[in-house]
């Protein structure tokens, strides 16, 4: 019997992957110890794993404040923000690796502080990746507005990035690297939850890079939702996630676009949205502040999503076709890859993201019904390939097998 360390962050999308992973480690005898904000606590209990809270802000300056900077602003500010929680958590990171004696540690790939505080521990480190892996071949929208963008947002954290590199070299003699490293961290292995088919350049990735698809567990019932009145087909389900979706203009493009459309349409519209505001609602909407999303698409014909990781996840768990808007630019490597898999049409994935006209969400729709078993069938295939990758059981055992290779 193993036992491990995981050190996450305190995100929703990233703890779920892991939930399915640390339930098989523990069915198989290992002993895991989850790391994370005194929040996430129940969420990690609930599942039987013992929990140890980062420490909070009396002992090493407001790492809430640094965590919500991680994940508010644009990318070069939210990966100052990861290195700079990384240099607050190392000496507690080294200190519970002294007292737990780990096998071998888990780490998201946001939290590179634990595979740190491993390596210079001579503990193994296994990298735990909810998005696609960036290498050189993944489909950015690299257009000179968002060259220049993203070069206005770097030149004001520069100096941050180098007082931070400049306190970890001296302190400890490790190199953290650049904005790169702080948002996609690396380890010995690397379990990434897509399938190979889906990862795009996935032939440029070596074998340190384990593939073990989704898991998409039936979720307890506990949503409610008129099913009754899922009268119509086709049925058009729409949501902008949980994060990016105060974004009341759209749905209005969404009335717009398909209110006079033959479809009924589901649309999530965030829980802290007013829907009075959005009155008046076409008749053929029903429009929830939350839904049962995997029962929805159980039934869905269409998908339109911003390309959430899980969102797109579960369209092609279920082989529902999507229209891809992405708001965010991480998103806007998930539509593309969508697309250029067949399962789907992505709009805006160029500066400026996410805008999009009535019509031209209308004539994506049409466009996806005019060739929707086409586009089906490349769903469905991408779903069929997130199942045969294993999930959390080959996830175990590949690190079982790497834990104990010498
Ligand atoms: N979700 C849901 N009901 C809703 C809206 C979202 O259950 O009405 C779930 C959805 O199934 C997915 C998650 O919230 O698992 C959203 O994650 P995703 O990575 O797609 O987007 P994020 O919210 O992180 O941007």
């Amino acid at each position: 019997m193993g036992k491990t360390l995981f050190f996450n962050i305190p995100a929703t999308g990233h703890i779920n992957p892991s939930i399915g992973v640390v339930k098989e480690l523990m069915q198989r005898g290992e002993q895991v110890l989850y790391v994370n904000t005194e929040d996430m606590r129940p969420q990690i209990e609930s599942i039987g794993a013992a929990f140890i809270p980062y420490p909070g802000a009396r002992v090493i300056g407001d790492i809430d404040g640094l965590m919500a900077r991680a994940s508010g602003g644009n990318i070069p500010q939210n990966a100052l923000a990861l290195h700079q929680i990384g240099a607050a958590l190392l000496p507690f990171c080294l200190d519970l690796i002294d007292r737990e004696q780990p096998d071998y540690v888990l780490v998201d790939s946001l939290a590179a502080w634990g595979k740190h505080a491993a390596r210079l521990r001579g503990v193994k480190a296994i990298s735990s990746i909810s998005t696609f892996v960036l290498t050189p071949g993944s489909p950015l929208p690299l257009t000179p507005t968002l060259i220049a963008e993203t070069v206005g947002q770097l030149i004001p954290t520069l100096p941050g990035f180098a007082g931070t590199w400049l306190q970890m070299k001296r302190r400890y003699g490790i190199h953290i690297g650049g904005p790169l490293g702080a948002v996609m961290s690396l380890a010995d292995m690397n379990l990434v939850y897509t399938s190979r088919e889906f990862q795009p350049a996935a032939e440029t990735l070596d074998g340190t890079y384990r593939f073990v698809g989704a898991s998409i567990a039936a979720r307890p019932q506990s949503v409610e939702f008129p099913f009754d009145k899922l009268t119509r087909k086709p049925l058009i389900y729409i949501s902008l996630g949980t994060i990016n979706n105060q974004n009341l203009d759209f749905y209005r493009q969404c009335f717009a676009a398909l209110g006079d459309y033959p479809a009924q349409v589901v649309l999530s519209a965030r829980k802290k949205t007013d829907l009075k505001a959005l009155e008046p609602i076409p008749a053929n909407f029903l429009v929830r502040n939350f839904v049962p999303q995997l029962d929805i698409l159980e039934r869905a014909d269409l998908f339109i999503t911003h390309g959430g990781m899980n969102s797109v996840h579960e369209g092609l768990w279920y082989g529902v076709p999507m229209v891809v808007i992405p708001q965010q630019l991480e998103q806007s490597i998930v539509a593309t890859r969508t697309a250029q898999m067949g399962a789907g049409i992505a709009l805006a994935t160029k500066p400026p993201i996410g805008q999009v006209t009535a019509a031209e969400l209308r004539a994506a729709v049409e466009t996806v019904f005019k060739d929707v078993e086409n586009y089906r069938r490349a769903a469905r295939g991408l779903g069929d390939s997130l199942r045969a990758a294993g999930g959390a059981t080959q996830a175990a055992e590949a690190i079982l097998a790497f834990a104990q290779a010498s």
